[in-house]
């Protein structure tokens, strides 16, 4: 199938047409001046049925370019509102993202047999209605850390919005200077989110509230559709899915810097790629919004913003579920969290099970790499080589009587397994990766691109897309990040 031909759907837009622009408009995209393929993602593609040879066709970089011809399409723009900071901002959005249509993918393993709809969106090809005073591009520096990030999360197995491709051009867009517009293509089974509800419950349109929730569970949870409770489990399960992701990414060390209630997914993707980071050494004080200067969205506070977001998602669905349900429902975030958390820390030192005993193991260590400054990702792939290799793992410490200390704990803990060392290792290497996208390395493919060379996006795509693997021909992105790295700052400059 190729995509400029699709046969794709609109679910969301016959759903709420009759009610005017309350929920959508209709937009004409802008497409960007002399189009250029950076990058197409054939992984992506390939989940999604699409023939790989279209990929390199000009009608494909037209329409992801934002050139759109063809009835199939039908461009519109979301609305939603949020709390931006902590603070009720109103409408917000989509400013600068079009969908096109829903891309229906046949999935073998569901039941169902109904296939399954992927929204095809275009982020950076024009204005809507809701774009305020701005110019509803985006830069292509920003385009590059969307693209790059969202399939490296979603190869570390993190919930996440998906990119299938990525446009250059010679499109002016002003920011602090001149840059070149670009487009991101985003994927995603959902782009509803927490301030999608906010925004018709704020404006005291239950009814809105209520479409709007209708739609989410017969396209996403077809099966909840009978269900008396079916608001609460959509609820519920959104509690759940925001903990776990947000456990993930307090274990990969990801900040995600902005996390606004409308940058927050009723299906728990992760998404909005701003100017988020991973940090180098473990630093639960880390900010990586270079805008944030109250750390609001510091890494060691996500996890409560997250409560927070769902608390101001339960807000929007009064309406719709009782009290107790809400309440119910949002007890639940903190058991699941610590349960996702627990388990992965304890995966990331090899350990098969977590036991009560495990949580001061893994803070004392987390306290260890904090003080030492050691290198978070880099530090988790070296201890798979415990037992064999003890002497580079301790040579990243500066207090190596202190490693010593808890290296004499953690022996006695793993010799309660019957893993051997080796199959300790396979373990380890399968749940910490070789390879995260570091700032310096999105800035290097940014450096690369602006002179015309994609290459280093491709290769670092490439890398990404099995970050448990080694990579010999991208062995410079394995080491600790060079000195310049800390100098890099990052705002929502976008
Ligand atoms: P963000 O902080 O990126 O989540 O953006 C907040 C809102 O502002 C979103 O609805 C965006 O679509 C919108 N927005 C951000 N940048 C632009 C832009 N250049 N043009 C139009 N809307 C934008
Ligand atoms: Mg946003």
């Amino acid at each position: 199938m190729k995509l400029h031909q699709a046969k794709l759907q609109h679910s969301f837009f016959d759903t709420f047409k009759h009610r005017g622009d309350l929920h959508l408009s209709q937009v004409s995209p802008s497409g960007l001046q002399q189009p250029v393929l950076v990058s197409a993602n054939r992984q992506l593609a390939n989940e999604l049925g699409l023939d790989p040879d279209c990929l390199d066709s000009e009608a494909f970089l037209q329409l992801m370019a934002g050139h759109i011809t063809g009835e199939h399409f039908n461009p519109i723009a979301l609305v939603y509102s949020g709390h931006q900071f902590g603070v009720w901002a109103g409408q917000l959005g989509d400013g600068r993202a079009i969908t096109l249509g829903e891309l229906p993918v046949n999935a073998p393993s569901d039941a169902s047999g109904k296939p399954i709809l992927w929204d095809i969106q275009l982020k950076g090809a024009g204005t809507t209605p809701y774009s305020r005073f701005a110019d509803g591009r985006a830069v292509l520096r920003s385009s590059i850390r969307e693209y790059l990030c969202s399939e490296a999360m979603h190869n570390l197995g993190i919930a996440t919005t998906r990119a299938l491709a990525l446009v250059d051009s010679q499109t002016q867009v002003y920011r602090e200077e001149v840059e070149s517009g670009a487009t991101v293509c985003r994927v995603a089974q959902s782009h509803i989110r927490f301030g999608s509800f906010e925004h018709f419950h704020y404006r005291n349109q239950p009814e809105a509230v209520k479409a709007l929730a209708d739609y989410v569970i017969q396209r996403n949870f077809p099966e909840w559709q009978n269900e008396d409770n079916k608001y609460r489990l959509m609820l519920e399960n959104c509690v759940l899915k925001t903990a776990k992701m947000i456990a993930q990414w307090q274990a990969v060390g990801f900040n995600h810097g902005v996390m606004n209630t409308d940058n927050m997914s009723i299906i728990g993707d992760t998404i909005d790629y701003g100017p988020f980071g991973f940090f180098d050494s473990y630093d639960p004080e880390h900010i990586c919004n270079h805008s944030d200067t109250q750390g609001r969205y510091s890494f060691k506070n996500q996890p409560s913003v997250g409560l927070w977001n769902l608390n101001a998602l339960a807000t929007a669905l009064t309406s719709l579920i009782s009290n107790s349900d809400l309440v119910s429902a949002l007890k639940q975030y903190e058991p699941e969290y610590l349960n996702q958390y627990r388990t992965i820390m304890a995966s990331k030192i090899g350990l098969e099970q977590y036991q009560s005993d495990d949580e001061n193991l893994i803070n004392q260590l987390l306290e260890l790499l904090q003080i030492n400054k050691v290198d978070y990702t880099i530090f988790f792939r070296s201890l798979a080589d415990f037992s064999t290799n003890n002497i580079d793992i301790r040579d990243q410490f500066i207090d190596r009587e202190g490693f010593d200390s808890w290296a004499e704990k953690y022996r006695i803990r793993i010799a309660q397994q019957k893993l051997s060392a080796q199959q300790r290792k396979q373990r380890m290497n399968a749940v910490n990766p070789k390879y995260v996208l570091r700032n310096y390395m999105a800035q290097a493919a940014i450096e690369a691109a602006a002179q015309g060379d994609y290459s280093e996006v491709n290769l670092l795509l490439s890398i990404l897309q099995s970050p448990y693997d080694e990579h010999p021909q991208a062995q410079k992105y394995a080491g600790p990040p060079p000195d310049w790295a800390d100098q890099l700052a990052v705002s929502c400059s976008s």
